[in-house]
This record gives C-alpha cells, structure tokens and sequence, in this order.
C-alpha cells in the first residue's frame, strides 16, 4: 500500500532543470533507499517532500501522502501528517539540551526512552546534558537528530545520508537504527550515495540527473548504479 507517492516531479532552479519527471512510490512500512551519485537531485526531492527551503510545491507534478496532496502544504503542516526529514546538514538548536530535545520530539511517544534512543545512534547517557549547538561535533549533531527520530516514531522518516558526517559508523550500526525505526512503525525513504549503504533496504530507486533511472531490488540497483553513475559523475564533473 503506498504511503508516498512522487508524480512526475519537475523543478527547475535559475533555469536549470534539477528535477526532470520523478516518479516513486514509497509503501507503507518498507525501507525504500534512493541511491545516486552527487548532483542526481536526491537532496532537492527530500525538500520538497518536506517543504523545507522555500521548496514547498514542485514546477509540475505531485507529491500525495496517505492520499493528501502535500503541494504547497507548510513544513508544520506536513510534520502533523507524520512525514519528518533528517537534514543532511544536521540543524542546531541554542540552548535546548539533548534530553530536553528528545523529550520534545518523543511528546507524543508513550513508550519514549531517551537513553535507548541515544544507544541506538551510539551515543552513551552523558550526552542527555549537553547542548545541541555548535559544542557538539557534526557527527554528533547528526546522531542526535536520526535519535530524535526515533524518539519520534514518525510516519515517514526521509533521511538524507544518514551515514555521512558520522565518523566510524558502520554498516551494522545504521542498519540496526533503521531496522529499529521500521519495527517502530515508521517506513523510511533513505537517501545515500554509498550502495552497501542501499542493501539495508527493501527495495531501491537510483536516480541519476535528475530521473528516475529504475526501482528495483536494491543490490540490482546498486549494481547498476556502480556501473551507470559513474558516466553522470563524469558528465557532470562539478558536481563530484
Ligand atoms: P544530491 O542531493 O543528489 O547531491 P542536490 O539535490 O543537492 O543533489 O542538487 C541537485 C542539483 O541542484 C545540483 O546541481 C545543485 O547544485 C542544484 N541545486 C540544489 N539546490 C539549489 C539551489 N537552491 N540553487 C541552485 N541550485 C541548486
Ligand atoms: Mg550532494
Ligand atoms: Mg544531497
């Protein structure tokens, strides 16, 4: 059953199509990668599903959640339908300290568990108080915001690289966070470049240039990705 359905997408920045027709359908409760090489559009989609940066309606084309149009919509607005992003430049809050923060994210979570939350981006309690502002490495900023998701439970949880920035964090670390998001009830769209990274996921989308190249089984995806990005990469050298 679809939960997020992308419909022919365009967007076009100071005259430069970014967004060239994206079609994709997220089902409800899978974990669903975007995979694609740097420049491809996958940061610019995860705005406009969230509304973030001025980008609240595409050029042409619609973005539906559980069958509500989100076109034009406010980030507020789409946050009360349960669609969350975790930016790929982690945000900074003055003056809120990690707990104070997970407790805000986790108001409506019965279950919340703080200290979990932290365990789960791997990082320990002596992190509740400490403040989520420039004290905090990016890393550790981007730690704090995917736990802050997960003290959430969000409908939809759209992560833009969750990996990058986090300094020795393996594989098994963001598969388990995502595994523990899905088992919480939350279906996850993750956008990466790193195809090992896409494995965690059931199915994958690469996008290359602004399109969608093809859905499929992710290591399929990731296949092709390795083989067919990197003619994009080379096309659109600025963009490495
Ligand atoms: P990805 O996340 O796949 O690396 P982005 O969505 O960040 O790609 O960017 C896609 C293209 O759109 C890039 O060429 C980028 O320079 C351009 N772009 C993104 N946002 C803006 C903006 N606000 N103004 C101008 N160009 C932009
Ligand atoms: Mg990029
Ligand atoms: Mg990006």
């Amino acid at each position: 059953k679809p939960l997020l359905t992308v419909n022919n997408v365009k967007l076009t920045i100071d005259e430069r199509p970014i967004l060239r027709g994206v079609n994709l359908v997220v089902n409800e409760g899978e974990i669903h990668a975007i995979l694609g090489p740097n420049g491809a559009g996958k940061s610019t989609l995860a705005s406009l599903i969230m509304g973030i940066n001025e980008l609240k309606s595409p050029d042409e084309g619609e973005i539906i959640f559980k069958d509500k149009l989100l076109n034009g919509l406010e980030i507020y607005e789409r946050a009360k339908l349960g669609v969350t992003l975790a930016w790929q430049e982690p945000a900074r809050f003055e003056g809120i300290t990690v707990e104070e923060y997970l407790k805000l994210s986790g108001r409506n979570n019965p279950e919340l568990d703080v200290v979990k939350c932290l365990e789960l981006v791997g990082l320990d309690c002596t992190y509740l108080s400490r403040f989520v502002d420039d004290t905090l490495s990016g890393g550790e900023r981007k730690r704090v915001e995917l736990a802050s998701i997960l003290a959430m439970r969000p409908k939809l949880a759209v992560l833009d690289e969750p990996d990058s920035g986090i300094d020795f964090a393996s594989m098994e670390d963001i598969a388990n966070m995502i595994k523990t998001m899905r088992e919480n009830g939350t279906t996850v769209l993750m956008i990466t470049h790193r195809e090992e990274i896409a494995e965690i996921a059931d199915r994958a989308t690469l996008m290359c240039d602004g399109r969608v190249v093809q859905t499929g089984n992710p290591k399929e995806i990731g296949e092709k990705f390795k083989t067919m990005c990197v003619k994009c990469e080379v096309r659109n050298p600025e963009l490495v």
